[in-house]
């Protein structure tokens, strides 16, 4: 199968009666996506991204879950997560026998103006080689998300905490922390916390505590984050989700930013200073990351 492999979702809502309610897989550069859907032209729609390793698909359940509180939270039409699930495992079935792959699913509202019902699908490619960054670690610089830490109690409009199809400036960021001589980046709050990555969480190593900024202040719950955890508790280290002022970061004996697909990458430089990689630990817990099954 030519990848990336594409899987249309007949009927991505049950709210919505669609015409199919069958999975089609189509060729990765089949128009499958109407000019005016409100995905691509404002970015109004949900989006999860599912590491696959070995043929399985991790933290199926946790994705899904996740997909239906972003979908709630835009008011979106209630993603027909089974439909999903059944699209996730067609899909590894396309991809073969690959090492290190993912899948992005997407719900968007559908197209403008026309009373379509939303529109769903998902795709599947191979995930780049991210040896180095898994080892060596990355560079990293803190960036103001512009709110205050409070901002999904005080603004829910804002949509903090939803991963939403609006990504620009999560992209943006990331030229602007290439600018500075660094891979990626940790947003912080005009009231000095931490927050996350534009594609990830943050955990602080603390001896032999483990800290990740609180889910309901303005982050996302991390799939590969709470893997993450779960590897700590299996090593009889501690866990907190607690809210992270940005001194700590200075303070911290070592600091990881988790996602589904890098998996945890270690920061080797937070704002040009050097912060301590423990290279075998992380190959632990990447192995544990990687060796999850739902
Ligand atoms: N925070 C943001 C903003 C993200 O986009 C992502 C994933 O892409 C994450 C955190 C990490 O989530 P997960 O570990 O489920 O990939």
């Amino acid at each position: 199968m030519p990848l990336p492999a594409l899987v249309v979702i007949g009927q991505p809502s049950l709210d919505f009666p669609s015409a199919s309610t069958e999975l089609r897989v189509a060729k990765f550069d089949d128009p499958i996506v109407d000019a005016m859907n409100l995905g691509i032209t404002r970015g109004d729609g949900v989006f999860e991204s599912v590491g696959i390793y070995g043929g399985r698909a991790q933290a199926v359940d946790a994705h899904l879950n996740r997909f239906a509180h972003s979908a709630s939270l835009l008011e979106l039409p209630r993603p027909n997560l089974e439909a999903y699930r059944a699209a996730v495992e067609l899909g590894i079935k396309l991809l073969g026998d690959v090492p290190d792959a993912y899948c992005k699913y997407v719900l968007t509202r559908g197209i403008e103006g026309r009373d379509s019902g939303p529109t769903g699908y998902a795709f599947f490619d191979l995930n780049p080689d991210w040896t180095a960054q898994r080892t060596a670690g990355i560079g990293v610089v803190t960036l103001s998300r512009g709110y205050a830490l409070d901002v999904a109690q005080t603004a829910p409009w804002l949509l903090q905490g939803a991963k939403t199809l609006s990504y620009a400036i999560n992209r943006s960021v990331i030229r602007e922390a290439n600018r500075r001589g660094a891979d990626d980046v940790l947003f912080t709050t005009t009231d000095d916390f931490v927050l996350e990555g534009p594609t990830a969480n943050v955990l602080l190593r603390f001896g032999d505590h483990f800290v990740t900024p609180r889910t309901d202040r303005g982050v996302l719950h991390g799939t590969a984050q709470l893997g993450a955890f779960a590897f700590c508790e299996s090593k009889g280290l501690t866990t907190e989700y607690r809210a992270v002022r940005t001194d700590e970061l200075t303070s911290a004996d070592s600091i990881w930013l988790t996602n589904s697909q890098r998996l945890a990458a270690p920061v080797h430089t937070l704002d040009g200073r050097a912060v301590e990689v423990d290279g075998e630990f992380t190959i632990e817990m990447n192995d544990f990351l990687l060796s999850r099954r739902n």
